[in-house]
């Protein structure tokens, strides 16, 4: 697996971390991919059932980039990554 997670080009990456990037690296990767083009995109089939990582609030991720609607914590998911496991938690207090 190379190149970008959306369409497979080898550049646009932005500046850092990578679709298998963890933790806030991998929030910001995928908040800036494709000059933040995806981060708003819906996820085919209606999203993740997920557990937020700051407060334990189950919630669903419906684009690739969202927030807990309980305590507004930063989660992404890589578009590559097809199940809830592959979400990462910006961290306690992170805001995008
Ligand atoms: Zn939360």
């Amino acid at each position: 697996m190379s190149g970008c997670p959306s369409c497979g080009s080898a550049d646009k990456h932005g500046s850092q971390g990578g679709p298998f990037s963890t933790g806030r690296d991998l929030v910001e990767f995928v908040f800036n991919a494709h000059d933040g083009t995806v981060r708003d995109k819906a996820i085919d089939g209606g999203g993740y059932e997920t557990t937020c990582q700051g407060c334990n609030a189950p919630f669903t991720l419906t684009t690739f980039v969202g927030k807990c609607p309980q305590c507004g914590g930063v989660h992404a998911i890589a578009p590559v990554h097809r199940s809830a496991e592959h979400i990462q938690f910006a961290g306690e207090g992170v805001e995008f």
